[in-house]
């Protein structure tokens, strides 16, 4: 049994929102309390003074990919300012490898440094590996000579639909490869084995908990998966996870009787994910009038909320809940006639109305603003998608974007709120989140003092709760996740004293990050092994 006190304990249960002790007995909350009461009560436990730090209950974020995020981490980071650091870098990394390894990068900017790359700079540093280096944009990748000599690729290669090889005056390639041309080489790179997809997650878990994550939402595949079991059977996975399928699993999932919750509270079976249409970047967001600028463009619908209906018909007839990326009005349209037909369907079969969710619900038709809280229809968002896409909505949506990114409205109107980031398009930490969610600004401040529709902000509360009560609920488990209460799984996060995010100004969220991670009773994450007993 272990007794923190002397802590500042938001605990999120309404009947006692405050405390300065706290109990834990193997991975359950007993008590939370004022020490000189619980102190008396519980001689026995193992007690840690937390010298006034603040305790919260661990962040969830509801939408994450952990294998993708897991081995973007193993790429060496290109985003540097200039071409030489880079090189260092990927000279770093060179030295701790092994001859004929694959080193891969990813985030340079040819606009940031001033000039496109070439292969001499990576022969110098690398002429033993293979170097495939991911720009930024994801629309060019730079290539060593033993990589594209791999790809066949010579001055007589032709160029592939929809790509060019970059040459020189001579003709020859520069290792610059664009767009198409870069699956010549990518397509090379070996794809990682389980075992290294699992290795991979386990590193990238200590990133999350020191970020003040104890729980994910994980939209990754099959291999994903797989690792997951295998670091539960190691006993290594020390993160809540609930598990989504892909729509085009259904069938196998149906005969195979599975249904959500299946697992334990480790990892358990959550929903199954389709898409309705694409993103915004691309213009391919289902939108119900064109994109400004492009009078014929109205994104891309991938099916209609028939076929919608038919998934989530199979998929309710074993108790699995659909979790639907829509962007535009129009697939958030077809996504709602969908669920209005689903929650008939189940009323007629007398099936319970499950917690079906939208991935993103970025854009929002006036007339549908309200369907989701009506509906009982979770909007699983990203706060900092607002923040990263506000220009790009203005320019491409206009007036629209007043009903973009609208987690307020959607609160209003009795929607819950499940937030997260998408990780790795975003960076994962709930923090940053957080700070967009409260100030709709970017960590520079833009887009204005008051920020981007300041009418969508949240409170600190409302957003903390879209971290932790919304995603417990999205996942049958707010009975036991997402506060510090008497039978809650013991899932906290230590903050210095100084960082209490309901006290602190906004910017200090951007610093912040947990000093003590605890999940399931043991601390998984500390800073600092000091004598505050916090070890
Ligand atoms: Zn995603």
């Amino acid at each position: 049994m272990k007794l923190l006190y002397n802590a500042y304990i938001h605990t999120q249960d309404p009947s006692h929102p405050t405390g300065s002790a706290i109990v834990i007995d193997r991975e359950r909350v007993v008590a939370v309390g004022e020490a000189n009461n619980l102190l008396p009560q519980y001689p026995d436990a193992e007690k840690q003074n937390m010298n006034g730090r603040v305790i919260l209950p661990g962040l969830t974020d509801a939408h994450l990919h952990l294998q993708h995020y897991a081995l973007s981490l193993q790429k060496v980071d290109c985003e540097t300012d200039t071409q030489e650091a880079c090189l260092r870098r990927v000279a770093e990394r060179v030295k701790k490898s092994k001859p004929g390894e694959w080193i891969l990068g990813h985030g340079w900017n040819q606009n940031v440094w001033g000039n496109w790359p070439s292969t001499s700079e990576l022969d110098a540093i690398a002429p033993n590996n293979l170097i495939y280096l991911t720009a930024k944009s994801l629309h060019a990748s730079w290539a060593n000579t033993a990589a594209l000599k791999l790809a066949n690729i010579t001055s007589q290669t032709s160029n592939p639909q929809n790509g060019q090889i970059q040459r020189d005056e001579k003709g020859n390639a520069t290792g610059i490869l664009l767009e198409s041309a870069m699956d010549l080489v990518g397509n090379l790179i070996p794809e990682p084995n389980i075992d290294e997809i699992a290795d991979a997650m386990e590193k990238a878990q200590s990133i999350l908990w020191k970020m003040g994550l104890t729980g994910i939402h994980d939209f990754d595949r099959r291999e994903a998966f797989l690792a997951l079991q295998q670091l539960h059977a190691r006993g290594k996975l020390k993160l809540r996870v609930l598990k989504n399928l892909p729509v085009d699993l259904l069938d196998q999932a149906y005969e195979l009787g599975l249904c959500a919750g299946f697992g334990d509270d480790w990892l358990r079976i959550g929903y199954i994910k389709a898409f309705m249409d694409g993103a915004l970047g691309p213009h391919t967001a289902a939108m119900f009038q064109p994109y400004i600028g492009e009078a014929g463009n109205r994104g891309i619908l991938n099916m209609d909320s028939e076929e919608l209906f038919e998934y989530g018909r199979k998929a309710a007839q074993v108790g699995l809940p659909l979790a639907v990326h829509a962007i535009g009005d129009r697939a958030n349209h077809e996504v709602l006639d969908a669920y209005e037909q689903l929650r008939k369907y189940e009323q007629d079969n007398h099936l319970p109305a499950l917690r079906h969710r939208i991935e993103h619900v970025q854009v929002l038709h006036p007339e549908d603003v309200k369907r989701l809280g009506k509906m009982n229809i979770i909007a699983s968002m990203q706060p900092i998608h607002a923040t990263s896409d506000m220009f790009m909505a203005d320019s491409f949506w206009g007036e629209r974007s007043r009903l973009a990114y609208a987690l307020k409205t959607q609160l209003q109107n009795g929607a819950p709120l499940a937030l997260g980031s998408d990780a790795p398009v975003e960076s994962p930490n709930p923090f940053w989140g957080l700070y967009a969610a409260v100030t709709r600004r970017r960590a520079d401040g833009s887009p204005s003092a008051d920020g981007w529709y300041p009418e969508q902000k949240l409170t600190m509360a409302e957003a903390w709760a879209g971290f932790t009560l919304g995603p417990a609920y999205a996942a049958n488990m707010e009975n036991r996740l997402g506060r510090l209460a008497p039978n809650f799984l013991a899932d906290l996060i230590v903050l210095d004293a100084s960082q209490d995010p309901f006290a602190c100004l906004p910017e200090d969220l951007l610093e912040m990050q947990s000093s003590a991670t605890m999940v399931a009773g043991e601390w998984v994450y500390t800073s600092d092994t000091g004598n505050d007993g916090v070890s």
